[in-house]
């Protein structure tokens, strides 16, 4: 099933107004021919939306809730009312620090789906199961137990396949590490949700960069790239998105 490309980038804590003019350079160099966004702080949202209707902007995380008293958090609704059209949920920075559970990823990528919003759902191995041969299944069993129970388009959902270890370090996965990862997600998105499954875009990311991104771009299965560091500078960015644009 052909599924068009996807480039995300994920700024995380970086990013003031000072940075506004990057954001305008990467949407205005985005160009045509594959999805491109940004996932940008909370604090960046509307005025990068407001500049770049055009520019698909997101969040990095999004609340279970509609409302209530969840002192720090932000709603599906409030992410849509600043102006983004996307959300990434279950990044490893957040099950991890935030010790956020697959039922809270669940849950935040239900409501985000629910509200509107686009969702890109992280999943990734620690280098511990990755030594112990096991990380097609502990991966596989983390998407079973995090993906919503229906997704509606397929097309607004998207994995991210993030091993820990790949992510800031400079290091990837084998090809044939990355080949077999995805093919394992590809099965269990069918099985989870038939013919929808194989339109769903698995996204590779950790330590994506311009040298690289072809290559990976290049497996079966890999619809696109989750980008950390390699986001922050349109001259990093663009070539890893003019990168998909020729897969
Ligand atoms: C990420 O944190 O989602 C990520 C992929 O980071 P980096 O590209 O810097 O490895």
């Amino acid at each position: 099933m052909a599924r068009r490309m996807l480039v995300a980038g994920n700024w995380k804590m970086h990013g003031t107004a000072a940075d506004l003019d990057a954001i305008g350079e990467i949407a205005m160099g985005a160009g045509d021919g594959c999805d491109v966004a940004l996932c940008l702080p909370a604090t960046l949202i509307e005025r990068a939306a407001r500049r770049h209707a055009d520019f698909a902007i997101g969040g990095q995380d999004v609340h279970q809730a509609d409302k209530g008293a969840h002192t720090g958090c932000i709603s599906a609704a409030m992410l849509l009312d600043a102006g983004a059209t996307l959300t990434i949920v279950g990044h490893s920075e957040r099950r991890q620090a935030q010790g956020e559970s697959d039922a809270d990823v669940r849950g935040k990528a239900e409501a985000a789906l629910a509200a509107g919003l686009d969702v890109i759902l992280c999943v990734g191995e620690s280098d511990a199961i990755r030594e112990a041969g096991q990380a097609v299944s502990t991966v596989s069993a983390q998407l079973d137990a995090s993906i919503p129970g229906s997704i509606g388009d397929p097309t607004d959902f998207s994995i991210a396949y993030e091993p820990i270890w790949a992510i800031g370090t400079g290091k990837i996965p084998s090809i044939d590490d990355i080949h077999e990862m995805h093919a394992a997600l590809r099965g269990r998105l069918i099985a989870a949700y038939g013919e929808a499954g194989g339109a769903v875009r698995i996204l590779y990311g950790g330590s994506v960069k311009a040298s690289n991104a072809a290559e990976i771009f290049s497996v079966d299965d890999v619809d696109g790239a989750l980008v950390g560091g390699a986001s922050l500078k349109a001259a990093d960015f663009l070539p890893i998105v003019e990168a998909a644009r020729k897969s």
